[in-house]
């Protein structure tokens, strides 16, 4: 028998409202899921950290496979969830704000708590979270807290920068844009890693379109300066170059092993290690990414700056409760068996298909430990992403990150199903789900 570890709230969270919301999820839980095959509980209790990608698809998968008795708390310090790539339909004003959001609150009548609360330590040893309201010791915990990005990463950036990486961002570069009159972009991709690889380059060509719609084309130049090497490297040289020819084809300049020093807001330059000075009228960044600051602070985080995670259970290296905790998602790092070049380790890139799939992956786990039964699964390393090139036309590539003796991805054919397939998946995504 595997031990009972008794859900403990030290200090408990007083607000009213989280307690009517869990009452009503507790109680439609009830009736929505039934004791499977007859398995008594163990009342055991998991606490999913982040209500993003990975934790919404963790506490509804968990949820399908657990006995009412078994508490799925999920903590985001946000009430809403947005997919990413609707951040950059918002930026050109293809989708509206308002409608690509959506409560967290969804998931309640799923028989699911959730609280909005800002996580700020976590204890492994004690498999203890403090959080603004209250600490909590569950049996389970799942990190899955994403990736801070911050402006101020790069001096002079946070002051003369926009971003649509940011729901705020992209509103207001929306508003930008829509008073842009011609003149020259830069896009800067200061640091690695950034979550989704391909999202600044697709931005990019979807831009050129948006700027030739609205006539100002011929005025206008993009350009981007990466500290890459090639476009989405961890996933082999192919879509690179396949990504860069598609550059060129919309005059879009790409400007790789670019060492981004400073932004110099006053003088409209960014400033490369060099010396050189790239003039703009409009700059749009990716920020530089962060492990978040609750798991920084935590000491959770290795040389890597993310939390170090098993590819195949995303147990928490060295976790000192076996089976009980896991990270998921951007905030973990993962290493993958193969590489293109002996001297240079990969880690599994950030997107939101992992973060799901990995989510699936430790609800199993985690059901299978308290149900004791053989609901267990590994992460693959599989996953796909659409790649919109502007003028309605997308792609989709399919990836294997624990291939040998490398990663793979191999763009498909490109073409206007391909972005029906693309609106179709955020779709379904939030309809699953949400
Ligand atoms: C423009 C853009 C386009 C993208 N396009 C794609 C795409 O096409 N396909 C794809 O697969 N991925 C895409 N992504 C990437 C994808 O959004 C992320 O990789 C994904 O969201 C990661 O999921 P996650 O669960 O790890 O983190 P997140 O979804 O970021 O969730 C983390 C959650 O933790 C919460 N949180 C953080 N700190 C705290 C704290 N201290 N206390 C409480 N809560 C906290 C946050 O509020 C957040 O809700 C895109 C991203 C962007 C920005």
């Amino acid at each position: 028998m595997k031990p009972f570890n008794a859900f403990k709230e030290l200090t408990g969270f007083v607000s009213r409202r989280h307690f009517m919301a869990w009452g009503a999820g507790a109680l439609a839980s009830l009736y929505a899921y039934p004791i499977l095959g007859g398995t008594v509980s163990k009342g055991s209790t998991t606490v999913i950290l982040g209500g993003g990608f990975g934790g919404i698809a963790t506490a509804r998968t968990l949820r399908q496979l657990l006995p009412v008795d078994h508490k799925i708390i999920l903590i985001d310090k946000s009430a809403t969830f947005q997919i990413g790539a609707t951040k950059t339909w918002v930026m050109l004003g293809q989708a509206e704000p308002g409608r690509v959001v959506r409560s967290l609150d969804a998931l309640t009548p799923h028989g699911i708590e959730v609280r909005q609360s800002d996580v700020k330590r976590i204890d492994l040893a004690k498999k203890e979270i403090e959080t603004e309201d209250g600490s909590l010791r569950p049996d389970y915990l799942v990190i899955a807290l994403g990736a801070d990005v911050e402006m101020a990463g790069v001096p002079g950036l946070a002051d003369a920068g926009e971003t649509f990486y940011t729901r705020e961002g992209a509103i207001r570069l929306r508003r930008i844009l829509g008073d842009f009159t011609g003149g020259r972009i830069v896009l800067l991709i200061p640091r690695t890693p950034f979550k989704c690889p391909p999202g600044p380059y697709e931005a990019a060509m979807m831009l050129r379109s948006y700027l030739h719609e609205r006539k100002i084309d011929q005025r206008s130049s993009i350009d981007i300066y990466t500290v890459e090497k090639a476009p989405m490297s961890t996933a082999g040289p192919e879509i690179g170059k396949y990504i860069i020819e598609r550059l060129k084809e919309r005059a879009i300049g790409f400007h790789p092993q670019s060492d981004v020093q400073s932004v110099d807001g006053a003088g409209r330059a960014v400033v490369l290690a060099d010396g050189s000075r790239i003039p703009y009228d409009l700059l749009i960044a990716i920020p530089p990414h962060v492990g978040p600051r609750a798991v920084r602070e935590s000491g959770l985080v290795s040389a890597s700056g993310w939390i170090p995670a098993d590819p195949g259970s995303l147990e928490v290296a060295n976790s000192p409760h076996p089976n009980q905790i896991f990270a998921i998602g951007d905030v973990a790092s993962v290493p993958l068996p193969g590489r293109f070049n002996p001297e240079m380790p990969l880690v599994l890139p950030k997107a939101g298909v992992f973060a799901e799939r990995q989510g699936i992956t430790v609800a199993g786990r985690i059901a299978s430990d308290i149900l004791e039964r053989d609901l267990a699964d590994e992460f693959d390393g599989k996953g796909f992403c659409y790649i919109e090139l502007g003028g309605g036309q997308a792609l989709r590539g399919d990836g294997s990150f624990y291939n040998m003796p490398n990663p793979i991805m191999l763009p498909g054919p490109a073409n206007d199903s391909q972005l029906t397939e693309k609106k179709a998946w955020v779709d379904s995504w939030m309809a699953k789900y949400l």
